[in-house]
Parts: C-alpha cells; structure tokens; sequence
C-alpha cells in the first residue's frame, strides 16, 4: 500500500469537514463531515465509494469526532494511505504569508491571531491538537485562508482610522476566501493560456459567504472582506459594505444593543433580510423568475453591488485579461452571472447565453462570445489545494 494521500481537515465552531485527496490524481477516497459537535447528539456522516453512511456519536467534541474519524479509516483500510494531514485555518494574521508545517511555534501563532477569528481559530486548534494525538508522527501542515492576500499593497489593506489602531492593535482588512483564488485563478490562467506571472485576473467568489478579488501577476492586489468576512460584497445572510454609523443609529433609535447590531448584520441581512424569503439564491431567483418584485430587487442590488467591486478593481489593475466566478452561485447561477455581465459591459464584456446557461454543477468554462473580454466559470476546490500544498511541503 502507498502512502500516497492527504487528510485534510477543516474545524468549524461546531462541526468537522474532512477528506483523504491524492494531490496528483486528484481522487478523493472518502469525503464526509461530523457535526453537532457541541452537546450530546453530535454524529459523523461520510461518503466512500458512492455510498453514504452516518455513525452517532453522543458528546463527541473536537477530539471525539477525530477519534471517531480514525475508527473510520482504520475500518475502510485507508489508514495505510495517508502521508499526512493538512487544516484549513482562517485567520493566519499578518504572521503567515504561506502554508506551513506545524510545530509548537505555528500553533503559538495560530493562537495569537485568534482574536481576530474567534469562533474559527480556537476551533482549528482544537483539530489540530486532536490530530496530533490520535495521528502520532504524521506531519501535519496548516493552510490559511488570509495568507494569499497578504501581498495586498498597504494602500488596499490600510482603513483611514487612527493609525495606531493598525499598528498597535492590527486593524486592518486582511481578506478571506485566499486559497480558492489562488487555485481558481491559476486554473483559469492555465485554461485561457495566460502566463499567471502577467496576468490581471478577477475573481468573484460567490457562495453563501461572498467575496471578490484582484489577482495581478499571480498575487492578491485588492479583496472586497475587510477585518471580518462581514465587509464588501452582499451575501447570504450578511450585509456588506454598510455606512458603520449604522451601529449608532441603530442603537439610538431602536435601542438595540451591540450585539444584537452584529447579529443582525452578520445573520439576518444579505439575501434574506432584503428579501424577505430566504438566504440561498435559487429561491430567489425563482421567485423573481415568477414576477416577484422584491426577489429581482435583491437580485439587482446583489450584482450592482458586485458589479461595482469589481469594476474598481479593474480600474486598480488596469487591465482585465478574465473574470472568474466560482462558489455555489458563481458556479452554477446563470442568472447571476448574466446580471453582473451586463452591467460591466463596458468593459468589453458580452455574454455568450448558451455556454452561459449551460456551464453549472462542476462544470468549468468560458461564458463570453468570442472577440469578448473573457469570463469562465471555474470549479473551485480549496480541499484539493490544501492537499497539494502539504504534499509539497513534506516533500520540502
Ligand atoms: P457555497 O457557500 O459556495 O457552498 O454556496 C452555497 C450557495 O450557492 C447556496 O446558498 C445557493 O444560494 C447557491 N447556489 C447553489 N446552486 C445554485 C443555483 N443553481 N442557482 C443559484 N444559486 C445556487
């Protein structure tokens, strides 16, 4: 048997994602996720061969859940098969600017950015803490989602506020979503034949958590998430871009409290809030495929708000070679894409409605009729990107 995959594992605040990926073919062997983690119902679910089954697992926490993943292994004989584990981490700060093997110094670091991520980091930890007990000897590496835009100029990283606050307490945007646009923008170069190292490239991540950047010459020059992932674009549930005396009005007028504010901006806005149905995009968009007024408005205020992102990035490369969309609607949102398309047309943009229509589910894919500035549909895989950069870092 050959040592020949990678578990990668990705902590949330409640649940665990894990898959075994062979970097070079790119064959997943077993996908799956245990969640509930927090109380005594917690249960791990997997997908091996097809076929979907699910283990209860009472008060698992972190570490319960790994145990139960080894058992898992270990009864499917892909134990033998892994070389070694990588995590996602969120926030790496402005420490990291790369993916790292772990050792006690990394995990100091992990821990000394958790402040800025607070319901992710501590959770990573506890993976990772988990991972180095119950896979003893296999190295593990930590892949974060901030490091890619740590090539951010300061002009696009720095908010005008006291500059104090960013030099003494690290307030400043940092930006998410950093491993799917160094795999999905390096793809697209690689479809297009686009040498990456002079390439100006825009990305429009677009899941339930959305965000957008400029990649100029392989590296992050601009991203639209700030110091949290509540900045820039519309999402699901979050607002994004919002005047900040907000907090006060509502506080003064409404007598909300602090936190209250932050859950309503962070939970009850974006897709929902506006309109008024529900947080994923496809029922929107049915119901404005039915006439519903409000569902098209947040439609419309969802791609002018991208729309105009994206077009200032533009303006900040200077040029645009391609516009990728990936995430859950970037990938598979024809009605989106469209949308946002034509309000940059000025850009040079033309839709082509077929290839548009027909590129969603995994499939990857230029959208724009030829002689036009380019946009493609890329499949994102940020589990096979943490995968390949830990097999590249043990193989040193
Ligand atoms: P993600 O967070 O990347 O998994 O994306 C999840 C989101 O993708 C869901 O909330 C949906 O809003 C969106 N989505 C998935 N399929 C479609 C589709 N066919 N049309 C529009 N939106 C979709």
């Amino acid at each position: 048997m050959s040592k020949d995959s990678v578990l990668v594992i990705n902590c949330g605040s409640s649940s665990l994602k894990f898959a075994v990926i062979n970097p070079k073919t790119e064959e997943e062997s077993i996908s799956g996720i245990a969640e509930r983690l927090v109380g005594n119902e917690a249960f791990i679910t997997w997908k091996l061969n097809g076929e979907k089954q699910t283990l209860n697992l009472g008060a698992a926490g972190h570490e319960g859940a790994i145990e139960a993943l080894v058992g898992v292994l270990r009864d499917n004989n892909l134990m033998e098969h892994i070389e070694a584990i990588g995590h996602r981490v969120v926030h790496g700060g402005e420490k990291f600017t790369e993916s790292t093997l772990i050792n006690d110094d990394v995990i100091k670091g992990i821990e000394d950015c958790s402040h800025l991520a607070p319901l992710h980091n501590p959770a990573h930890l506890q993976g990772i803490r988990a991972c180095l007990k119950y896979f003893p000897g296999l190295p593990q590496s930590v892949v974060f989602d901030t490091a890619f835009h740590q090539t951010m100029p300061a002009e696009s990283y720095l908010y005008a506020v006291p500059y104090s606050l960013y030099k003494e307490h690290g307030l400043r945007r940092y930006g998410m979503h950093g491993t799917s646009y160094r795999y999905v923008s390096k793809t697209a170069a690689d479809m297009l034949g686009l040498d990456y190292d002079n390439s100006a490239i825009l990305v429009a991540h677009l899941g339930n958590g959305a965000s957008a950047c400029a990649v100029k010459n392989g590296k992050s020059v601009d991203t639209t998430m700030g110091l949290t992932p509540l900045e820039g674009l519309v999402m699901g549930t979050r607002s994004g871009d919002i005047d900040p005396n907000v907090f006060s009005f509502l506080n003064k007028q409404l007598g909300y409290s602090l936190d209250e504010i932050t859950d309503i901006l962070n939970k009850k806005s974006g897709l929902l809030g506006l309109s008024e149905m529900d947080n994923d995009c496809r029922v929107i968009e049915d119901a404005a495929a039915q006439g519903n007024e409000r569902a098209q408005l947040t439609l419309d205020v969802f791609c002018n708000v991208l729309a105009k992102k994206l077009a200032g990035f533009a303006a900040e490369m200077g040029r645009i070679d391609a516009l990728v969309f990936t995430g859950g609607i970037g990938e598979n949102s024809s009605v989106i894409r469209k949308n946002v398309l034509e309000r940059l047309s000025i850009f040079g943009f033309e839709v082509d409605e077929k290839a548009n229509e027909e590129t969603f589910r995994g499939k990857s894919g230029v959208i724009t009729k030829s002689g036009s500035t380019v946009a493609i549909v890329v499949a994102t895989n940020e589990e096979l990107m943490i995968a390949r950069d830990t097999e590249a870092l043990i193989a040193g």
